[in-house]
């Protein structure tokens, strides 16, 4: 079963958990959140993230960067102030966010 199988399998147990309406599943299911690549570095896949939030906490306690959570429920995502892409925020370049990702949401590397 590949990640993304994974993925949408969980999202399935979680809405038959919520006991959420199915055309509320199959719209949630159907949306695959853009990946922000408009960094030089570092990618951002929303898809693969699953809101541990080490990102977060270490842009803000040891980089004092741009990452935060925005948006609620299955919304939700790591964004920067304003939902602006990663590569128009203050972000430093550090790659600290992307070496704690336990999931490779955030992955950092040179961009062929
Ligand atoms: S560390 Fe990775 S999985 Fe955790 S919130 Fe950040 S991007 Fe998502």
């Amino acid at each position: 079963m590949c990640q993304e199988q994974k993925l949408r399998a969980a999202k399935v147990a979680v809405h038959l958990k919520l006991k959420l309406k199915p055309q509320r599943l199959r719209k949630t299911l159907g949306e695959l959140k853009p990946v922000d690549s408009s960094h030089p570095l570092i990618t951002y896949d929303p898809d693969k993230c699953v809101l541990c939030g080490k990102c977060v906490w270490i842009c803000e306690h040891k980089v004092g960067g741009p990452l935060n959570f925005a948006f609620r429920g299955f919304q939700t995502q790591v964004s920067t102030f304003d939902q602006r892409p990663l590569g128009e925020s203050k972000c430093d370049s550090c790659g600290e966010c992307a070496a704690v990702c336990p999931v490779g949401a955030l992955v950092s590397g040179v961009k062929t």
